[in-house]
């Protein structure tokens, strides 16, 4: 006769039934400190020597065998992200991301603040637990939001609050020293710094005036001999205005004379007539 095997012959154990519930707080083994959902903790990685995972704690939980449990969402290094490390992420930054986990409450090493940028570059002694986030991250594609922030410097890069920046004293952008070829000993020791985009543009307005005010002098030169012109002896009267004039400019101006806008200022100056009486 074939063996049967026997129906109904055992019932699930009350104890196998994990109930939990929620803790408004947990104070950190071996510790005084207290932790409540919101806020950020870090946390010892299954490797003792790397360095400890950050993340923001959604909820507290014990179960009826009196074990803790943190419902926590990951903060990811840059270096952990898909796409990696840039130039512009900071030795202490993190993403937000959207990955959410169930760890032991043992695991929990410590607390940390995660700030903006902004409050993070703000502050007077950042220290060891001091991080900041200004990005979230999506886990499965490695998204990171928003895709679009201001950029600084010749390099058009996002702040990194690691590097040391100066601020141009005209158009008030941030350059980093070694962008404008400075080292940061140098930057530091300014008093004031003009980026040379502003330097150009002050320079390039100096000259327009410079040029535009030898033009008037030049016109007003030759509105004057003009009215004292002998019909048909042109050629010897704009070469009297132009030795004159000359003589003007090298003792009022040191600046060098641009002959080409001068002989626009001729041409266009004096229109001489083809044929005189
Ligand atoms: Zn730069
Ligand atoms: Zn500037």
């Amino acid at each position: 006769m074939a063996k049967i095997r026997p129906v109904n012959s055992y019932t699930i154990s009350d104890t196998n039934t994990v109930v939990k519930r929620n803790l408004d707080s947990y104070t950190i083994r071996g510790t005084n400190t207290v932790v409540k959902p919101g806020d950020n903790v870090l946390l010892r990685s299954p490797e003792s020597n790397t360095t400890p995972y950050v993340a923001k704690i959604k909820k507290i939980q014990i179960d009826n065998g009196n074990d803790v449990t943190v419902q926590v969402r990951w903060y990811y290094r840059p270096s952990d992200s898909i796409g990696g490390r840039k130039q512009f992420h900071g030795e202490k930054e993190l993403f937000l991301s959207d990955h959410y986990d169930i760890q032991s409450a043992y695991t929990i090493q410590g607390k940390c603040m995660v700030h903006s940028l902004k409050n993070y570059t703000q502050l007077e002694n950042a220290g060891a637990e001091d991080y900041y986030c200004r990005f979230e991250y999506k886990a499965a594609n490695g998204l990171v939001l928003p895709s679009r922030v201001v950029v600084y410097c010749k390099c058009k890069l996002p702040e990194n609050p690691d590097l040391l920046m100066v601020q141009c004293e005209e158009c008030k952008n941030w350059y980093h020293p070694f962008c404008v070829d400075m080292s940061n000993d140098q930057a530091k020791q300014l008093h004031l710094f003009i980026c040379s985009n502003c330097n150009g543009a002050k320079r390039l307005k100096n000259h327009s005036t410079m040029q535009s005010l030898r033009k008037r002098r030049f016109m007003g030169e030759l509105k004057y001999y003009r009215t004292r012109l002998v019909y048909g002896d042109y050629e010897k009267a704009t070469k009297q205005v132009i030795d004159r004039f000359f003589i003007t400019i090298a003792q009022k101006t040191v600046h060098v004379w641009d002959t080409h806008v001068f002989a626009d200022s001729i041409s266009s100056a004096m229109p001489f007539p083809e044929s005189e009486p």
